[in-house]
């Protein structure tokens, strides 16, 4: 059985699947683990200390692909990767099987078993394994670093003999794990925070970390859309949101905003007016650019400077803080690990809810239904 490590290769990509300290308990169980040169190094991680930890460097990126019997990964490797993986081979990592499911498909024709590090079911079982929280954690954090960053102010209250300076007002657009996070680095830097999210439960925790809940009435519609994540909207309800971002916007020295929903786009939260009311010098960090952004004028990776407004718009903030990304995502892919590898050899039960829900494919076809459909006109054809 060999586990091979890939160096990423997106652009920008800093993170590695497993870091040399991950290693320990795959080794114990007889398992071969083969590292790409240079696969570590934007995390910190040299080729020595993977060789130091019990692992080897493969020749080349090929030979591995083409011997890996279990590749962790943070993205999906491209279509010539793909072609080359072995027969069977399984692999793990932040897929986009909704968001660009046509790019694995050369993976599933191997056919490779694809699990979505995204599609691990929300559920308490699965919470060790769950990677979008922790890649969360990070953006959030680091959102509020990037922000403070640019802002030509500063972020605590200051009485000094020179006169007191007031806090930055700081408002957190959709309180689910990256928001939180937000919310709780801003109140460690000593803003006055407000937060807005669809969700009434989130209330409660945004109270309990120091900042003021935004309430808006949406008429009753829920918004609740299972799983903890919340429902897309209808355009009414939106609207009823944006009215009173737009007034917060107004008094916001920084704005952060991380509203999804899971497999749809960004709900668009602040129009060009929000943008228009936010006074010079502020800063807007649109944490949800990957699924195109909860801001109209947002352009994806794109920094902005709109009128002294600055819009900043990462795609991939965790691989700014990579070394302790990659240690989340580790632990998180160790789990999962854990799942399919008994006794050092692979074991995958289907009927296992967890394995289930994560996988997208299995022996040449796709496995889960929403990838399956939209996967549908190149099965078939
Ligand atoms: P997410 O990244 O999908 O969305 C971020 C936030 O945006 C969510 O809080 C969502 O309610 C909010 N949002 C969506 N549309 C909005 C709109 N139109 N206006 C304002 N806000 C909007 O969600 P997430 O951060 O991954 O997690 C969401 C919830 O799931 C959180 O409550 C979290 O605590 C919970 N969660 C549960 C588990 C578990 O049970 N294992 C694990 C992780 C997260």
């Amino acid at each position: 059985m060999l586990l091979g490590i890939l160096k990423e290769t997106a652009p920008g990509e800093t993170r590695v699947a497993l870091l040399p300290e991950s290693l320990k308990s795959v080794l114990a169980q007889g398992i071969t683990v083969r590292v790409e040169s240079g696969a570590g190094m934007g995390a910190g991680a040299s080729d020595a200390a993977y060789t130091e930890a019990g692992a080897t460097i493969a020749p080349s990126r090929l030979a591995l692909l083409a011997e890996a019997d279990v590749l962790p990964v943070v993205n999906a490797p491209g279509p010539t990767d793909q072609a080359r993986l072995k027969p069977g081979a399984v692999v793990i990592g932040f897929l986009r099987p909704l968001e660009t499911p046509h790019a694995l498909v050369a993976a599933i024709a191997r056919p490779a078993t694809l699990f979505s590090m995204e599609l691990v079911p929300r559920i308490s079982r699965a919470q060790s394994m769950d990677a979008l929280s922790s890649m969360a954690t990070v953006a959030g954090y680091k959102a509020v670093i990037a922000a403070a960053d640019r802002l030509p102010r500063l972020f605590p209250m200051l009485m000094t003999a020179a006169g007191t300076i007031p806090p930055a007002r700081v408002f957190v657009i959709g309180a689910g794990v990256a928001g939180l996070q937000a919310i709780a680095t801003a109140r460690r830097l000593g803003a006055v925070v407000e937060a807005y999210d669809v969700r009434a439960a989130a209330g409660e925790q945004v109270r309990s970390l120091g900042a003021k809940f935004l309430d808006v009435d949406l008429g009753g519609i829920s918004a609740e859309g299972g799983g903890g994540y919340a429902a897309e909207l209808s355009e009414e309800a939106l609207g009823r949101g944006r009215d009173l971002i737009t007034r917060t916007a107004a008094h916001s020295d920084v704005i952060i905003t991380t509203a999804q929903v899971p497999g749809r786009p960004a709900p668009r939260l602040l129009r060009k007016d929000a943008i228009e009311a936010m006074r010079p010098g502020s800063v807007l960090v649109d944490l949800a650019a990957p699924a195109g952004g909860n801001c109209e004028l947002t352009q994806p990776g794109v920094e902005q400077n709109l009128n002294g407004v600055t819009l900043l718009a990462p795609l991939n903030l965790p691989a700014e803080v990579p070394v302790h990304a990659s240690q989340l995502y580790a632990r998180n892919i160790l789990n999962f690990l854990a799942l399919i590898l008994k006794k050092g050899e692979l074991s995958i039960d289907l009927g296992d809810e967890v394995l289930a829900g994560a996988c997208v494919a299995h022996n040449g076809n796709p496995v889960n239904p929403r990838v399956a459909k939209l996967l549908e006109p190149v099965t078939k054809g």
